[in-house]
């Protein structure tokens, strides 16, 4: 078992008891071990004392920790300071269960080397702290990164080893968990940072040998979850080697909201999935590159994932160059957000974006006292990204007529013209058998009336470049028989949905596309559909 670490920094001498009442409270929460960081306080006078206090009063076996500033902590001091405090914790009645020591200083320092030879020759010993011999790097992966592990395993005075490293994407983590399955000996690898969560996780689905978690907002290393995330929101006690792995892969990626819905519908459908936010770099070779490592991870199960902007066009480029099956949604979009990778290893890509919009405008068209079916309406779409392409394959296929009205015109125009011209006979046109789909610049706008307006740009979005602005040109008509569907739902009641509502139009916020389309998500996964409520 993997076991739940809390660190807890103790800053000065005198801050022990309430670093023990942090204690309590992990335990109280859950956790198996707490770490002592003791490393700022590893200079003063009753450094010894405290440190002898917090082991022995610890609720729970502990860790001791002097972490160096050359690795990271905030230890700055002359290398006997720290014997001075192994050896005193190593001799006493109750000693710690683990004493984390860096490789470098066993490299560097004969005393040091001799203090770990010794723990080692008492190995075994009840009353004796173990080594976790480490090794961290905190400006990126380090060169030799499987020498260096190679060597903490060779030591006979390690009986853990540990290497940790900044992640540069999410890719690092892939090596963390070659590193946790070739173990020679009890492992932890991990990567820190904001693309290191993954290693942290999924720990126990590759042996790892513990992981770390915060209680607090101070964390003693970056990017380290807290102790309720990893318990409650990861459900980590219940990972293990059959767990299946989804990412939402997308740039930026850290506003998603698909790893907290997805994880939550794992844990009330009793799926062992988890899905983490995969950060990729804008361009096509950022997203070959990562995609086809996840997918070959030894052990990791990548069994799919979610697509979001800017990648959708370059997911389905990936599925018709490794010949996957690209759905109907999706070609229609011309776009996939949602890869399935099946046991077989057979890859699969729909747009359930698509079919989220067919459902929901459907529905929303339809109902009320002025409600109508898509067939026939006359719909406006703004915008010209990966959503408009969603929405005008949904309006497209539901049989209304689409005007693209995008900043950019010849996006709106290279979408239209994807669609077939309406047949026309004489000069009537049979737009219900044929819908219209027209680029439309909005200089050239005048006074128009659609039936549903859909907002698919970025405008209005919090976060993004103008949060404040409403898309829509002054002179489209609003009024109660026109409905007004923003794709955006942060915030849920965005400027144009303010603005349609004071005119006395329906309305329909992006949440409801949202939930549609990472439902549908979901039963392409799992093949049920996530639980209600
Ligand atoms: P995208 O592919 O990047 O497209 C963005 C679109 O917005 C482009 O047409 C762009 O015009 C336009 N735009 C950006 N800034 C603008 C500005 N200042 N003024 C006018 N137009 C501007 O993004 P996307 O994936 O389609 O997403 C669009 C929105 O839909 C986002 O807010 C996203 O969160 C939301 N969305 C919601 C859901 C949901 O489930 N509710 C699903 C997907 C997307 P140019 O062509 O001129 O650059």
């Amino acid at each position: 078992m993997t076991l739940v670490v809390v660190a807890i920094p103790v800053v000065r001498a005198d801050a022990a008891s309430r670093a023990l009442e942090h204690a309590a409270e992990a335990k109280a929460l859950g956790a198996d071990m707490v770490e002592w960081r003791i490393d700022a306080m590893a200079e003063a006078e009753e450094a010894v004392q405290a440190a002898m206090r917090l082991v022995r009063e610890s609720p729970l076996p502990c860790i001791v920790t002097i972490r160096d500033e050359s690795e990271g902590g905030a230890f700055s001091g002359d290398e006997a300071d720290r014997l001075r405090i192994w050896s005193a914790l190593a001799d006493a009645q109750a000693p710690p269960a683990y004493l984390d020591i860096e490789l470098s200083a066993v490299r560097e320092s004969q005393q040091t080397k001799e203090f770990v030879a010794s723990r080692h020759r008492r190995e075994g010993h009840e009353d004796s702290p173990r080594v976790i011999l480490s090794f961290h790097d905190f400006r990126g992966r380090p060169p030799g990164l499987s020498g260096k592990t190679a060597e903490l395993w060779a030591d006979p005075s390690a009986a853990i080893a540990k290497i940790a490293w900044t992640a540069r994407t999410e890719r690092d983590n892939l090596e963390a968990f070659e590193l946790m399955q070739a173990r020679a000996k009890p492992t932890i690898a991990l990567c820190m940072g904001e693309h290191g969560l993954m290693s942290r996780v999924l720990a126990p689905k590759f042996g790892g040998f513990l992981t770390y978690a915060r209680l607090d907002e101070h964390g003693t290393a970056p990017g380290q979850p807290s102790l309720h995330e990893l318990l409650n929101e990861w459900s980590i006690r219940s990972i293990d080697s059959s767990t299946r792995v989804f990412g939402v892969m997308g740039y930026p990626i850290s506003h998603s909201r698909s790893p907290a819905v997805h994880n939550a519908w794992f844990r009330a459908a009793k799926v062992n999935g988890r899905l983490f936010p995969i950060s990729v770099a804008p361009i096509w070779e950022a997203f070959k590159a990562t995609l086809g490592e996840f997918l070959a991870c030894k052990g990791l199960d990548f069994s799919g994932a979610a697509v979001t902007a800017p990648h959708k066009v370059h997911a389905l480029r990936y599925l018709e160059e490794c010949a996957g099956t690209i759905e109907e949604s999706a070609r229609r979009a011309g776009a996939v957000n949602t890869i399935v990778h099946g046991a077989s290893g057979a890859l699969r890509g729909l747009n359930t974006d698509v079919l989220a919009l067919e459902e929901v405008l459907g529905a929303a068209m339809a109902h009320g006292r002025r409600g109508r079916e898509l067939k026939g309406a006359r719909a406006l779409v703004l915008g010209a990204g990966g959503a408009a392409r969603a929405a005008v394959a949904a309006l497209a296929a539901a049989g209304a007529s689409v005007t693209i009205l995008n900043r950019t015109p010849r996006h709106a125009a290279a979408i239209a013209n994807s669609y077939e011209r309406p047949k026309r006979k004489g000069s009537s046109r049979s737009a219900h058998a044929h819908p219209e789909v027209v680029a439309h610049s909005s200089a050239h706008m005048g006074a128009e009336r659609f039936d549903l307006i859909a907002n698919c740009t970025t405008v209005g979005m919090q976060g993004g470049a103008t949060p404040e602005g409403d898309p829509l040109p002054e002179r489209v008509e609003l009024d109660e028989s026109v409905l007004v569907f923003d794709a955006v739902y942060t915030p849920k009641d965005t400027p144009l949905l303010k603005r349609a509502m004071s005119a006395g139009a329906r309305t329909l916020g992006g949440e409801s596309m949202f939930e549609a389309q990472a439902a549908l998500q979901f039963k392409a996964w799992t093949g049920k559909l996530p639980p209600r409520g």
